[in-house]
């Protein structure tokens, strides 16, 4: 474990990159509320947000940074996921964030993958359906940081709402005592959704983006939504109305992008 130091000079931020030195460090919080914002990195306003959330409600706040092989349905995905690890650090150490926790491979996953975690049903549908095998991953490696970092309060965003709907049944069916909040999307002025794979859009597919939210947001029936979508270029993977919300997938070149907006 180490020390960044803030302009000043005072510690601001504890970096954590063994287990044994976290469990250390969790026994000396005691009954102190912690918070903890599970991400992949590449940070935007709308994981800072979450950090927000978990300031305001934790005596302490945990970042994880773990970019999950086991989540990506197609290697090229993983490889071209964008890892911005110091800029990350200094944007946590700068919204005071108390731990960041970064762990790897070799330690999250001592079975080899072998132990996973399947959920029978929604798993199954939208996402599950255009990426066999991500919920798996993701339920996998979210329940093993609530394992290791025992949380009083985990923070996930609506931006990802069909996994938000199983991380809370997950948490639910396995007796995991760490409550588990939501957090409204946060977009970009013009509405699109933030996303650490809007880097990959170019300025022009950017812009396009856009219509993405508008549509979502319109009256238009999901059905007459796929087609204006797909006159406009984008590749639809689903359009649907489901747990009181509008949800989609689409592809802008090679960059899938998913968004949802309350009915
Ligand atoms: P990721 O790093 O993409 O795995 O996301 C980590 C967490 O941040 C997840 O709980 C996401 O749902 C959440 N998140 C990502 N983008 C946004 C956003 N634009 N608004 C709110 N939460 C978000």
């Amino acid at each position: 474990m180490y020390k960044l130091l803030n302009p000043e000079g005072f510690p601001a931020m504890n970096i954590v990159t063994e287990i044994n030195a976290w469990r250390e460090i969790r026994k000396e919080l005691g009954s102190r509320t912690i918070g903890l914002v599970h991400t992949m990195g590449n940070l935007h306003d709308g994981h800072l947000s979450l950090v927000h959330h978990s300031k305001q409600e934790n005596d302490a706040t945990v970042v994880a940074i773990y970019i999950n092989p086991m989540q990506f349905n197609q290697a090229r995905d993983f490889e071209l996921y964008p890892r911005t690890l110091d800029e990350d650090k200094s944007l946590l150490a700068q919204n005071e964030v108390d731990y960041l926790l970064i762990l790897s491979t070799d330690d999250l996953y001592p079975d080899h993958y072998q132990i996973q975690i399947h959920e029978t049903e929604i798993s199954k549908e939208l996402e599950g359906e255009y990426r066999p095998g991500h919920f798996n991953g993701m339920l996998t490696i979210v329940l093993k940081f609530l394992n290791i970092v025992q949380p009083t309060r985990s923070y996930y965003g609506e931006k990802d709402y069909q996994q938000l709907l199983l991380i809370k049944k997950m948490t639910h069916a396995l007796f995991i005592s760490s409550e588990i909040v939501s957090c409204a999307t946060i977009r970009a002025e013009e509405g699109l959704a933030l996303s650490s794979r809007n880097r990959r859009l170019d300025l022009a597919q950017r812009e396009y983006a856009n219509h993405l939210p508008r549509l979502l947001q319109s009256n238009l029936t999901p059905e007459k939504i796929v087609c204006e979508l797909e006159k406009l270029g984008f590749k639809v993977d689903y359009v649907v109305d489901k747990w009181q919300r509008r949800l989609a997938a689409v592809w802008l070149g090679d960059v899938r992008l998913i968004d949802n907006v309350p009915l």
